[in-house]
C-alpha cells in the first residue's frame, strides 16, 4: 500500500513537472495570451494609403501593415483572418498597448531611442521621412520659406522635433500648433490657421487633394517597427525574427512593390 501511494505521488509530481515544461515551451514565443484568445488584436492606421487604410467601398483594411498583421496571425494562429484590427492614432496607440487592449501596433510607429525605453520594436520593415503639405496657393516651396510661419503637427508624433531641428539648421524660426488628429490639422491648413501640415510623407499622402501639394523637402528618417509591450520580450524576439525572415526572403519587398510604396 505504501509503495502504491509512493508511486501515485511520484506520478503526480511527474505530471506537474511535464505540464510546467510544456507551458514553458509554449511561452518561448510570448504568444500564449494570443493563442488563448485565438485572436490577434492589432492597432493599425485607417488613414495611411498603402500602409493602413480603411477602404470604405470594401469595408476592409488594406496596405503593407495590414498584410504584415495577416502574416503574423498566420504564423501565430495558423489563420491570417484571426485578427481584430483597431484603428489607432499617434496619440492613442501607446496607451492601447499599455492597457492590454492590443497585442501589437503596426501603425507607422517610428522607432526612436526614447521610445525603445517604453516599447519593444522589431527591425524596421519600412523607412519613411518627415515631409510638409502646403496649400498650392500659399506659394511656399521649401522649408526656407517658412520663417515665422505656423506648422500644424500631431501630439505624440516625431514631426515637431524633426522639422524644428531642420529649420534651426538653416536659421528658420517656426511656430507650432499641436492637434490630436490629422483631419484636424488638415482642417486647420484649409482654413489658414496653420501654414504647413507636417508629418511623415506616407501619412501626408492620405490628406493630399487638388488644393494642396507635398513639398520635395524631407527630414529625419522614420523607420517603422512592429511595436509590442516592453514586458513581453519573448513576443518581441519572435516577431522580430519573423520580420527579419520576411525582409530577407523578399516577402516585404514584394508587398512594398504591390502597394507602390
Ligand atoms: N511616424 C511618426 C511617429 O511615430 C508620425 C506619427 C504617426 O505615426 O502617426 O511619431
Amino acid at each position: 500500500m505504501k509503495v502504491k501511494k509512493l508511486f501515485l505521488v511520484a506520478g503526480i509530481v511527474l505530471l506537474v513537472v511535464a505540464a510546467n515544461a510544456c507551458r514553458k515551451q509554449e511561452d518561448t514565443s510570448g504568444t500564449a495570451a494570443i493563442k488563448k484568445a485565438d485572436l490577434l488584436k492589432v492597432g493599425v492606421k485607417a488613414d495611411v494609403p498603402g500602409f493602413g487604410f480603411f477602404n470604405t467601398s470594401t469595408n476592409q483594411y488594406e496596405g503593407l501593415e495590414i498584410e504584415i498583421a495577416g502574416l503574423l496571425a498566420a504564423e501565430i494562429l495558423g489563420d491570417a483572418g484571426k485578427i481584430k484590427f483597431e484603428p489607432v492614432t499617434a496619440k492613442t496607440r501607446g496607451p492601447l498597448l499599455d492597457n492590454g487592449e492590443l497585442d501589437m501596433i503596426i501603425a507607422t510607429f517610428t522607432i526612436t531611442d526614447e521610445r525603445k525605453l517604453t516599447y519593444n520594436f522589431s527591425t524596421p520593415y519600412y523607412t519613411d521621412a518627415v515631409g510638409m503639405l502646403v496649400k498650392k496657393s500659399s506659394g511656399i516651396g521649401s522649408l526656407a520659406d517658412l520663417d515665422g510661419k505656423t506648422v500644424g503637427v500631431a501630439q505624440s508624433a516625431t514631426s515637431r522635433e524633426a522639422i524644428d531641428a531642420a529649420a534651426k539648421r538653416i536659421g528658420v524660426t517656426l511656430k507650432f500648433s499641436e492637434y490630436a488628429t490629422y483631419p484636424e490639422i488638415k482642417a486647420a491648413l484649409d482654413s489658414g490657421r496653420v501654414d504647413v501640415f507636417s508629418v511623415d510623407k506616407s501619412i501626408l499622402n492620405g490628406y493630399l487633394d487638388g488644393e494642396s501639394v507635398i513639398l520635395p523637402d524631407e527630414f529625419s528618417p522614420q523607420p517603422y517597427g512592429v511595436t509590442t509591450k516592453l514586458s513581453n520580450k519573448p513576443l518581441a524576439d519572435y516577431v522580430d525574427s519573423l520580420i527579419q525572415k520576411w525582409l530577407s526572403d523578399g516577402t516585404i519587398v514584394a508587398l512594398v512593390e504591390r502597394f507602390r510604396l
